[in-house]
């Protein structure tokens, strides 16, 4: 009796046994099988094997999926690496990797691998405008298209749909002359200068797998360098994959990577539909995309003819997932090279403290870029000493006479604030009281424009009273400052200038984000208050001052990766000033002037950071030096957590063996959080 192995999307770490029934499914196929008393789709990774469970106890296969199997022995051996090394069970991995639609019994469209090609004779009148988009693409093709390749080309289910009704699209045959990519690569306008050069040949001309770190200041031309090393795997017919913290932060990223290829490019985020994810990753898996631009979970699309991956800006948290499965997509991405015997570009102008590490023991090869390109000069970094000095709105007076300076020149300016709403604490003067969540155990955070206490971690929200609940007194008061208040005092400090406010809550859908950083680009606005949004990868023409409001929060931080952060986004925030022509200027508010990495960061010595870094990390043990790992425990109340953890201390033999050392049990820095 024979039976194949199951993975199955259930948070038990073993395969599960079926019988092949009536079906002969292969390793890599989808199948249907009952489990639990519910119909699941799992994937096939063994079969004909024997079972160790009598025959009366298994189950056969109720319905097998693909009768090609969708995923090949390549893909899933590196799904099972990933499986291996996060202790996830292999069956929740590969339903992380699958969209939704590949893990539901029934095929939500009807369409799918449908090829449609326009009818004869077809009239294009009284379309609406999207179907005449639709329309005109089908008549510039003039062949036939498949069903998911319109949708990544951003056409609507509902639109294919309507043109089929009217008899203006008709199905064709597979075997008709169906779309391929053009595959035509544009020559660059820009002649790269010699270490860009220099880079772009390393890498080219180096055949098997190799991890390179391309570090770069900001401005000097890495994404310029990836276009050229990407073209040069194109051309050859090979897949890439490009991976990028977050697409809809960073539309000019994507601009320039559609006009320099005129190649199938889908893109992959967290903001697609169901359908359109499918669709992007059927044409990965096809190999008939052959550029794949995406966020973390694009680390898992299988692209059979993968020849190159690059990682931009390499040190940034959002290439960790940190629930449900916890990667490193930028480690997966390297461990897929090496399986795939590829190159990997990880690129950053703030590499993370790892990836130096790495170099240094010479696991990666290092390539740097140290001038901006296109002879823009690096900014002045000036560190403001906060220390008894008087402040409006958070800002010391040279803060506040630079920004004066920079917009009456007619410049743009940014102010840096990590912290969103109008203030971080309201309490009451009489008695004492604290608007607090309940739930989460931490301050609320006052919204002015919404009249509410919102709590940034769990989300829940109150009306602001009039009147402290607890003794009735008036006198509530309003203490710290976020983007909300800052914008809020901007506009009436500089009342000739136009102020806007960039975060979380005033662009939240993705058109308000894009409006606004529309008129960021034109310059119209004159004051930019923005959070870590707006740190990212954007090119201000206009913009010569940044103004980091407060950075002492991190410098004192029980995380241990705080400093590296702070670094990193100052660095990247002081990128956005003067990429052009204009001069730019960069303060940074701190009550602690001296402070070494400070010190660094206003040198544009990221690199003496990294030194001192490293050299704290290795006396401390922390990683890269030492491995870390957390036990953590929730439960109801604070005293069984505690206990439950105490008991694990003394009964796992691994955790007292010499040359571990373990601290705790202890108390969580965020000891409630619901959500
Ligand atoms: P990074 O990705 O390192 O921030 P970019 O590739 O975006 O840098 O380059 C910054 C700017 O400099 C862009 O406007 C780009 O077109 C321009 N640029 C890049 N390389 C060159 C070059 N060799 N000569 C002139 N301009 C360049
Ligand atoms: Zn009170
Ligand atoms: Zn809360």
């Amino acid at each position: 009796m024979k039976v194949v192995k199951v993975a199955l999307p259930v948070q038990i770490n073993s395969l599960f046994d079926y019988l092949p029934g009536e079906f002969s499914p292969a390793k890599g196929s989808r199948v249907v099988v009952s489990f639990r008393r519910k119909n699941i789709v799992g994937v096939v990774i063994k079969t004909n094997c024997d079972s160790s469970l009598p025959k009366s106890k298994l189950k056969n296969i109720n319905m097998c999926l693909d009768e090609i199997p969708l995923l090949s022995d390549f893909y899933l051996e590196f799904i099972s690496w990933v499986s291996d090394y996060y202790h996830e069970p292999l069956g929740q991995v590969i339903a992380a990797a699958l969209p939704s639609c590949l893990r539901k019994i029934d095929d939500i469209s009807p369409m799918t691998d449908t090829c449609f090609r326009l009818a004869v004779n077809v009239k294009s009148k009284g379309l609406s405008k999207k179907q005449a988009c639709l329309y005109h693409f089908m008549v510039n093709k003039c062949c036939s298209v498949s069903y998911w390749w319109l949708l990544t080309e951003g056409f609507r289910d509902k639109t294919i749909s309507s043109l089929i009704q009217r008899g203006i699209l008709v199905a064709s045959d597979k075997t008709e002359d169906t779309i391929v990519s053009k595959q035509q690569i544009l020559p660059s306008k820009v002649e790269l200068n010699e270490e860009q050069k220099n880079a772009v040949h390393r890498v080219t001309n180096n055949y098997n797998y190799s991890t390179f770190l391309l570090d770069g200041v900001t401005g000097s031309g890495k994404t310029q360098v990836y276009l050229e090393i990407i073209a040069d795997v194109l051309v050859s017919g090979r897949q890439v994959l490009v991976l990028l913290p977050e697409i809809g932060l960073t539309p000019q990223t994507l601009k320039r990577f559609r006009a320099k290829f005129d190649v199938k490019i889908v893109v992959i985020h967290s903001k697609l539909t169901e359908l359109e994810r499918h669709a992007a990753w059927m044409l990965a898996n096809s190999g008939e995309a052959d550029l794949v631009i995406g966020t973390r979970s694009a680390i898992f699309t299988p692209m059979p003819k993968l020849g190159l991956i690059v990682v931009d800006e390499e040190h940034d948290n959002s290439f960790k997932q940190q629930s449900g499965l916890r990667y490193s997509a930028r480690d997966c991405a390297i461990m897929r090279a090496k399986r795939s015997d590829i190159n990997i570009v990880l690129g950053s102008a703030t590499p993370s403290l790892e990836s130096y590490y790495n170099v240094n023991q010479s696991r990666y090869e290092y390539l740097k870029l140290s001038q901006r390109a296109g002879g823009a000069t690096m900014p002045k970094i000036k560190i403001v000493d906060l220390r008894g000095r008087r402040l409006q709105f958070a800002l010391a007076e040279q803060s506040l006479q630079a920004i004066k300076k920079h917009t009456q020149m007619g410049n743009q300016v940014l102010l840096f604030l990590n912290r969103r709403g109008f203030c971080p604490v309201i309490f009451c003067h009489d008695c004492g009281w604290t608007a607090k969540c309940t739930r989460c155990d931490t301050n609320y955070t006052y919204h002015k424009d919404k009249h509410k206490l919102i709590c940034h971690l769990c989300n829940s929200q109150k009306s602001l009273c009039k009147k402290c609940p607890s003794c009735d007194s008036e006198k509530l008061h309003e203490v710290g400052i976020g983007t909300e208040k800052l914008a809020l005092g901007m506009q009436e400090l500089f009342p000739e200038c136009n102020v806007s406010r960039i975060d979380r809550d005033t662009t939240g859908g993705q058109n308000t984000f894009d409006e606004a950083m529309d008129s960021a680009y034109s310059g119209t606005n004159q004051i930019l208050v923005g959070t870590q949004m707006l740190a990212k990868g954007h090119h201000l023409p206009k913009l010569t001052l940044v103004v980091v409001v407060d950075s002492d929060g991190a410098l004192h931080s029980s995380d241990f990766r705080a400093v590296e952060r702070l670094v990193q986004t100052v660095v990247q925030v002081s990128g956005r000033a003067g990429r052009e022509s204009l001069a730019g200027e960069v303060i940074i508010q701190t009550h602690f002037p001296e402070n070494k990495f400070l010190q660094c960061v206003t040198g544009h010595n990221y690199t003496e950071f990294v030194k001192l870094s490293l050299h704290d990390r290795s006396q401390a043990s922390l990683p890269p030096y030492g491995v870390l790992a957390l036990l953590s425990a929730e439960a109801l109340f604070e005293k069984q957590a505690l206990e439950f953890l105490t008991s694990l201390k003394f009964s796992i033999p691994q955790l007292n063996l010499a040359g571990v050392s373990l601290v705790g049990p202890m108390l969580a820095a965020q000891q409630k959080k619901v959500g």
